[in-house]
C-alpha cells in the first residue's frame, strides 16, 4: 500500500516539474525588454539598393549616452540627427557632435560611403575632439584619402571667417585584426573575421556593455565565428536575404549572394544554435519578397524572438 507521505511527495514533484517547465518556456520566449543603460539604434537597415526608407547600413550602440557606431553607410549623420532630441528623437546620446567612435566591418562602399559625412558634418556642428575609427586593413589609407579630398574645405573653415575648432575634423584611424580592439568604461569591443565571398577582410563585432552583449555580423555568408561569438548573447544583429526571392534570380546572382550573404533559412539555423535573446534583421535583401516571408524562413528553424528592423528603431 502507498503511504500518504509518498503520494504527497509524488504530487509535490509533479507540480514542481510542471512549474519549472512552464518557467523555462517563459524564460525562452520572454518578450524583449529595453535597457536604460544600453540602447541599440538602427540608423540604417538598407543595402546598396537606394530604398529611401532604408538608409545605408549603420548601427549605433549607445551606452550611458555615449554613442559607438558600427559602419557608416550613406545618410548616417541625418539618421543620427533624426534619433536625437534636437529633431524629435529620444536618444540623447545621438546629438551628432557627440559621435566620436566608429567601427567599420569592411570597406564595401555601402558600409563606408558616409565617411566624409561622419568626419566633417559633426565637426561643423561642434565636435571638438578627433574621431576614432577602427576597421580592417585599408581603413587608415581610406581615411588619408578622404581627408586629402576635402582638404580645401578644412583649410577654408579653419583659416576663413568661420568660427570653428581645429580638432573635430581630425581622425585617428586604426587598422585592426581579430581580438579585443577597444575598451573603455562603457564597452569592450571584440572583432572577429566573417566569411564574405572572396572579400579578404570582413569583420563582425561583439560589444560587451555593463548590461548587454551585442553581436553584429556586418556582411557575412553563414560563418561559424558569428555563431561562436553570439552564443548566449542578448542581441544578435544579422544581415539577411530572402531565399524565396533569390530563388527567382538568375544563376550568376544566386552564386554571388549565396557566397556573400545569409538566407533567412540559414540564419534561422545559426540563431537556433546560438540562442540570442533577440535576433534583429538588418541589411535586408528582399528580392521582391516581403517581411513576412523572411520571418517565416527564420522561424523554420528558430523559435526565439526575432524582429525585422526599420530605420530608427531602438532596442
Ligand atoms: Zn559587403
Ligand atoms: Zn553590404
Amino acid at each position: 500500500m502507498i503511504s500518504s507521505t509518498r503520494i504527497t511527495r509524488w504530487l509535490f514533484t509533479l507540480i514542481c516539474s510542471f512549474y519549472l517547465s512552464a518557467t523555462c518556456y517563459c524564460a525562452e520566449t520572454a518578450a524583449w525588454e529595453r535597457s536604460a543603460v544600453t540602447e541599440v539604434v538602427m540608423l540604417g537597415t538598407g543595402t546598396p539598393f537606394s530604398d529611401p526608407q532604408r538608409s545605408g547600413p549603420s548601427v549605433a550602440i549607445v551606452v550611458n549616452d555615449t554613442p559607438y557606431l558600427v559602419d557608416f553607410g550613406p545618410g548616417v549623420i541625418r539618421r543620427a540627427a533624426a534619433a536625437s532630441p534636437e529633431y524629435g528623437g529620444k536618444v540623447v546620446g545621438l546629438d551628432v557632435a557627440n559621435i566620436r567612435h566608429a567601427f567599420l566591418t569592411h570597406l564595401h562602399s555601402d558600409h563606408s560611403v558616409g565617411y566624409p559625412d561622419l568626419i566633417f558634418s559633426p565637426w561643423t556642428l561642434g565636435r571638438d575632439k578627433p574621431l576614432e575609427v577602427y576597421g580592417p586593413e585599408g581603413t587608415v589609407q581610406m581615411t588619408k584619402h578622404v581627408l586629402t579630398a576635402w582638404g580645401e574645405d578644412v583649410r577654408y573653415r579653419l583659416y576663413g571667417l568661420e568660427p570653428t575648432n581645429n580638432q573635430g575634423w581630425r581622425v585617428n584611424a586604426h587598422d585592426i585584426s581579430e581580438g579585443i580592439i577597444y575598451k573603455d568604461e562603457n564597452v569592450t569591443v571584440e572583432a572577429f573575421s566573417v566569411r564574405h565571398g572572396s572579400w579578404p577582410n570582413a569583420f563582425g563585432y561583439r560589444f560587451t556593455t555593463p548590461d548587454r552583449v551585442i553581436v553584429i555580423s556586418g556582411d557575412a555568408a553563414p560563418s561559424e565565428s558569428v555563431e561562436k561569438y553570439s552564443l548566449g548573447a542578448d542581441i544578435l544583429i544579422h544581415e539577411v536575404y530572402s531565399k524565396k526571392g533569390l530563388d527567382e534570380r538568375d544563376t550568376f546572382w544566386k552564386t554571388y549572394h549565396s557566397n556573400n550573404h545569409t538566407s533567412g533559412v540559414e540564419l534561422g539555423k545559426i540563431a537556433e544554435r546560438a540562442r540570442p535573446k533577440l535576433l534583429i534583421l538588418y541589411h535586408i535583401l528582399f528580392f521582391g519578397s516581403d517581411e513576412e516571408q523572411i520571418i517565416d524562413e527564420i522561424k523554420q528553424n528558430f523559435d526565439g524572438n526575432v524582429v525585422m528592423a526599420n530605420d530608427l528603431d531602438v532596442y
